[in-house]
C-alpha cells in the first residue's frame, strides 16, 4: 500500500515512511492511495478469530511493507492481558434494542486512545528501523487530555525516543491532568499551554515545518514526529476495532453477516470516526457514520452547511476530549470526497488558515451527505443522558460517550431508522468524575483522584486500577508556558538550551 499527502499526492511513500514522518513536508497529511477490500468471506473468517488475529489481519491489508509475524508479535505485546483489563480488548455491551456500546478504555490509561497508543511505539521503532533512521526520535505531542497520558505511556522508557506533551493549562479534568504529571520513565517531559487544545496543536504543528528548529534538533541527532491523530500510525489501529465491533454483532446473532449497521462516533479531531469511514470503504457494511459533536459543534454545522468555520467562540465542557475548533483529521476524509484531488485540499486548507473557513461546494458536500449524519449535544443533554442511561440500565457514561449517545438517540426519533447502531464508548466513566457526579445529583466541590472511591460508591461500580492507584503518586512537572514559547519549551525539555 503506498501513502501520499492530502496536498501532493505526487509523491508516493510506504506506510514505515509515513509513521516515522508523521505530517508531510507541505503540512499535508499522509493518506493510503486506496482502500483494501475485505469480502463477506473474509468476515465471516474474521468473526472466528480474537481482537488480536484480527488486528494482525486488517493491519497488514494497510501495513505491506510490515511481515505478518512482525504485526503479530507487535498486537500480542501491545494488546496484552496485563495491559487491557477485558480479554475482548473492545468488548461490545448491548444497552437495549438495536443500541451497542463498544467500550474502548480497556486500556492502561482508560481512554480509546490506549488502543492506537499502545501498538504505535511498537510501529515507530520498526518503522525507524525499517527506513533506515538513525536519528532519536522526539515525539511531539498535543493533547486535549486523553492523547497525552496514553502517549506518555505508550512511549515511556522506549529506547530512541522521547516523548513531550503540551496540554492546554485549564482545558483537561484534574484527573487527565495528574496522569500526565505524574508519568515515570527517564525520556518524556511535560508542559502546560497557556492556551486552549487548538493553541497547543497549531503550536505543535508549527514546529514539524520550522526549518530552524528541524536543523538545530539535527545537529543533535534528533528529529521530531507526532503521535497526534494526524500520524497514519495512530488511525489504522483504530479501523480494527470496528470491523470487530461488527463481528462481535454478527457472533452474538445481533446480525447476519452482509446486514448493514451504523457507527456513531462522539468525535473532536475526526480521528477515530475517520477510522470507521475506513473500514466502511474496505467494505464493512455500514449504512451510516453518524458524527457526534459537544457544544464545540464546528463540525455539525459544517456538515449541515458544507462551510467549515473555526471563527467562533470556544466553550470549555464537561467532554474536554472533544473541545476542539481546527479538526485535523477532517482534511483525510476531504480528500477522499474531492476525488483524491489534492489541489482542491491545498486550497481549502490554506482558506482555513488565512480566512479561518472554508466552503467545500455542492459536490464535495453532497457526497459528505450520503455517508454522514450529524448532531450536537449541550452541557445539560449530557447532563442528562448520564443520569437517564444509569437509572434505566445500571450503564455508567463517561461524558464523551454519552455525547454520542445523546446524538444517536436524536437521530433515531428523527429518522426512524431501525439499524442496529454501534456507540464508540471512548472514556471511563471514572476520568471525568466530578461532571459525572454532578449529572447522578451529587454536589461536588473538588474535582481531583479523591472522588473515583465517592463515584464507586455511589455507583457500585469498580475503578479502574491506574486511577484509583494516581492519589497516591508524586508530580513530577509542573513547567507551564504561553503559546508563543512552545520553541523554548521544546528545547528546554529536551536539555538543549
Ligand atoms: C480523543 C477523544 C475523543 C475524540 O476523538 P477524535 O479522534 O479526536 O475525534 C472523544 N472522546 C474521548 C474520551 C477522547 O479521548
Amino acid at each position: 500500500m503506498d501513502y501520499v499527502s492530502t496536498r501532493n499526492n505526487s509523491v508516493k511513500i510506504k506506510a514505515a515512511q509515513a509513521i516515522t514522518s508523521g505530517i508531510a513536508p507541505d503540512g499535508g497529511l499522509y493518506t493510503p492511495v486506496s482502500f483494501p477490500s475485505i469480502t463477506m468471506e473474509d468476515i465471516a473468517s474474521l468473526c472466528k478469530m480474537g481482537y488480536r488475529e484480527r488486528a494482525a489481519e486488517i493491519l497488514s491489508l494497510f501495513l505491506d511493507d510490515f511481515t505478518k509475524e512482525e504485526l503479530t508479535s507487535f498486537v500480542n505485546s501491545a494488546y496484552s492481558g496485563d495491559k487491557f483489563d477485558d480479554p475482548a480488548i473492545a468488548p461490545v455491551k448491548k444497552l437495549k434494542t438495536g443500541e451497542f456500546m463498544l467500550e474502548l478504555w480497556h486500556g492502561p490509561t482508560s481512554a480509546f486512545k490506549d488502543v492506537a497508543l499502545q501498538l504505535l511505539p511498537y510501529l515507530m521503532t520498526a518503522s525507524l528501523k525499517k527506513t533506515g533512521e538513525k536519528k532519536e526520535v522526539c515525539i511531539l505531542v498535543a493533547t486535549s487530555g486523553d492523547t497525552g497520558k496514553a502517549a506518555l505511556e505508550g512511549f515511556s522508557d522506549v529506547s530512541g525516543t522521547r516523548i513531550i506533551v503540551f496540554y492546554p493549562k485549564d482545558g483537561v479534568s484534574k484527573i487527565q491532568k495528574l496522569q500526565m504529571t505524574t508519568q515515570k520513565g527517564s525520556n518524556v517531559g511535560v508542559c502546560a499551554i497557556l492556551g486552549n487544545f487548538d493553541d497547543a496543536q497549531t503550536a505543535v504543528k508549527s514546529i514539524f515545518t520550522d526549518e530552524e528548529i528541524i536543523k538545530f534538533a539535527k545537529g543533535k541527532n534528533l528529529f521530531f514526529n507526532s503521535a497526534n491523530s494526524i500520524n497514519w500510525g495512530r488511525l489504522v489501529p483504530q479501523i480494527v476495532y470496528y470491523v470487530s465491533a461488527y463481528c462481535e454483532l454478527a457472533n452474538s446473532g445481533e446480525i447476519k453477516i452482509g446486514d448493514k449497521i451504523n457507527f456513531c462516533v462522539p468525535t473532536g479531531n475526526f480521528g477515530n470516526i475517520l477510522s470507521a469511514y475506513f473500514a466502511m470503504r474496505m467494505g464493512l457494511p455500514v449504512n451510516r457514520l453518524i458524527c457526534a459533536s459537544n457544544r464545540n459543534r464546528v463540525l455539525t454545522d459544517f456538515f449541515n452547511s458544507s462551510i467549515y468555520n473555526s471563527k467562533r467562540g470556544f466553550y470549555v465542557t464537561s467532554s474536554p476530549s472533544m473541545d476542539i475548533l481546527i479538526s485535523s483529521n477532517l482534511e483525510r476524509l476531504l480528500y477522499y470526497a474531492a476525488g483524491c484531488d489534492d489541489k482542491v485540499v491545498r486550497e481549502l486548507m490554506s482558506s482555513l488558515k488565512t480566512n479561518g473557513e472554508y466552503n467545500v461546494g455542492g459536490e464535495i458536500s453532497k457526497r459528505l451527505d450520503s455517508l454522514y449524519s450529524v448532531g450536537s449535544c449541550d452541557e445539560a443533554q449530557t447532563k442528562e443522558t448520564i443520569a437517564a442511561v444509569f437509572s434505566e440500565s445500571g450503564y455508567l457514561l463517561d461524558t464523551h460517550t454519552a455525547v454520542g449517545l445523546h446524538v444517536y438517540r436524536e437521530y433515531k426519533d428523527k429518522t426512524k431508522d431501525e439499524t442496529k447502531t454501534v456507540i464508540a464508548s471512548t472514556a471511563s466513566p471514572f476520568k471525568f468524575c466530578k461532571s459525572v457526579l454532578e449529572a447522578l445529583g451529587e454536589k461536588e466541590q473538588g474535582d481531583g483522584p479523591e472522588l473515583i472511591g465517592k463515584l464507586s460508591k455511589v455507583t457500585g461500580i469498580k475503578a479502574p486500577e491506574p486511577l484509583t492507584a494516581l492519589s497516591g503518586l508524586k508530580e513530577r512537572f509542573s513547567m507551564s508556558v504561553p503559546k508563543g514559547n512552545i520553541k523554548d519549551a521544546v528545547l528546554e525539555l529536551l536539555e538543549l538550551k
